[in-house]
This record gives C-alpha cells, structure tokens and sequence, in this order.
C-alpha cells in the first residue's frame, strides 16, 4: 500500500464546531466523499485534490503548529496539561482530519496514529456512514448523524454507536423542523447523551457559489428552521445538547476557504 492521501487543503484557523470550537486547528481536508447532503459546503473537496505522503503532511502540520510551540520548552507539541482542577486540557493546536470523508481512505488511519504519536489531539469529522472502529483510540471522533434533511439519512451506520466512546462527540445537522424533531427522537431512543457530548448544529444557508448539482434535495414537506428557533426549542424541550452555529462562518464570509 502506497504511503499518499489525495488532500484537497491544509490550512491553520480556529475550530469552528464542536466542544473545542474556538482552538486554534490545523484542518487536514482530504479528498472525496460518497454522501450528497443537501447542505454540503464542501463540494470542492468530492474532487479536487493532490496526492501528498504522509511523510509531507506531517511536515506541513508540523510547519504550521511551529509557532504555537513555547521555545524554551521542548515538550512534545500536543502534550496534555493539567488545569487546576485536575482536568486535561488539550494543547493547541488541535489537528483535524475532516473532508469530504476522511475514512473513504484507508490511509487516513496511519496519518492519524502518526499524528496522535507527534502529541498532537487529534480529531476526525466523519459523515457516520463508515466503520469507525479502526481509528486510533486516542483521536476524539465527532461524528454525524444525518437527520432525514440531509436527504443521507439512510446511510446513518447504526452499529458505530456501541463504538462511541466518553471522549467522541456525536453531530447532528439541523435544517428543518423535522430534522429536529427526528434528533430529538433519537436521544432517549439510543440513550444517546449516557454516551457524549451531544450537538446540535444550525445549518448556515449554503451562497449561491457553493451549490452543487450533485447535492441531494432536502425531502418535500420539510419546514426550515431559524437559529433562533432551534434555540429556543432546545431550551423549552430541556435537552441536554449543545447548541452550536459555525464559528468560522461569522468570523469569515461563509464561503471562504480554508477558514
Ligand atoms: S458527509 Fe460531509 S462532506 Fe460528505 S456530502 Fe455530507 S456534508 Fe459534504
């Protein structure tokens, strides 16, 4: 097996979702996907890429985490701290494999172990629609489950949440009533929030620029729902999730790359 993963970008910004949203991230996008979601902002990473070893993604990670590294200390760069209180804290910058489908190629499994191995925290977006079992124990998965909006709700791969551990996230993308409604459902079903942090993600418009023919339509019947209405529907049915918005995409016009 050849050592090379076709990468669309590798870009440092800020995280933008999830319990570390706001850390500094150097975001490894690898190309392809096998979903259409109806919200897909990523369309340019089904297709566009370039082959790279993981010898020289390790090296451009390294060259972009370089400043965040304290000069007169010469602990590994991902070396976990103690807080006061005695919890972890995770030294920045994060890694993040995202895409496109980061499990779509199969070395994407040997750059995380060799990330993880460098002392870098390390996480994995993924669609939910793959075996999440092989990844390293010690990247954080943040991993979707696709509401019926996403018009992929049926390539949901049930089995990986027995696989889900304290220290993975579980996503939800929500776009209209209904999604929310099927989230919610999903809660108490799978007891989902005895498992980990649960969010639920406000879908921010697609620009006219980032449609794509290919993305599935959103099912006929749904209703939209505002940031605001999700909101305020996560408080008055009391869930215990975590409401979030794309950071990067209020900081940044919303279809600017790597951001
Ligand atoms: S899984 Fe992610 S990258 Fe793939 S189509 Fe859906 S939103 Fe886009």
């Amino acid at each position: 097996m050849s050592d090379t993963l076709v990468v669309n970008e590798i870009y440092l910004s800020l995280q933008g979702e999830s319990t570390f949203a706001g850390l500094p991230c150097v975001f490894i996008r690898l190309t392809a996907c096998d979903l259409r979601c109806s919200y897909c902002d990523t369309a340019y990473a089904f297709t566009e890429g370039k082959k790279k070893s993981l010898e020289e993604i390790c090296t451009e990670v390294r060259q972009l985490a370089a400043p965040f590294r304290p000069p007169l200390n010469p602990q590994p760069l991902g070396a976990a701290k103690r807080s006061g209180d005695g919890s972890t804290l995770n030294s920045v910058p994060l890694v993040e494999l995202t895409g496109g489908e980061p499990l779509l190629q199969k070395n994407s499994l040997p750059l995380m172990k060799l990330l993880c191995d460098d002392g870098f925290t390390v996480l994995l977006e993924t669609s939910g629609a793959h075996d999440i079992s092989p990844v390293d124990p010690r990247v954080r998965r943040i991993m979707d489950l696709k509401c019926p909006g996403s018009g992929e709700a049926e390539r949901n791969r049930w089995a990986n949440l027995k696989l889900l551990k304290a220290t993975d996230e579980i996503k939800f993308v929500i776009r209209t009533v209904e999604d929310y409604e099927w989230a919610r459902r999903q809660i108490p079903e799978h007891r989902l929030n005895l498992v980990c942090p649960l969010l639920f993600s406000w879908v921010h418009p697609l620009a006219p620029e980032q449609q794509n023919k290919s993305l599935k339509k959103v099912p006929a019947g749904q209703t939209a729902v505002s940031r605001r209405e999700l909101a305020e529907r996560i408080i008055a049915d009391a869930l215990p999730v975590r409401f979030q918005v794309q950071l990067h995409k209020i900081i940044w016009p919303p279809k600017q790359r790597g951001v």
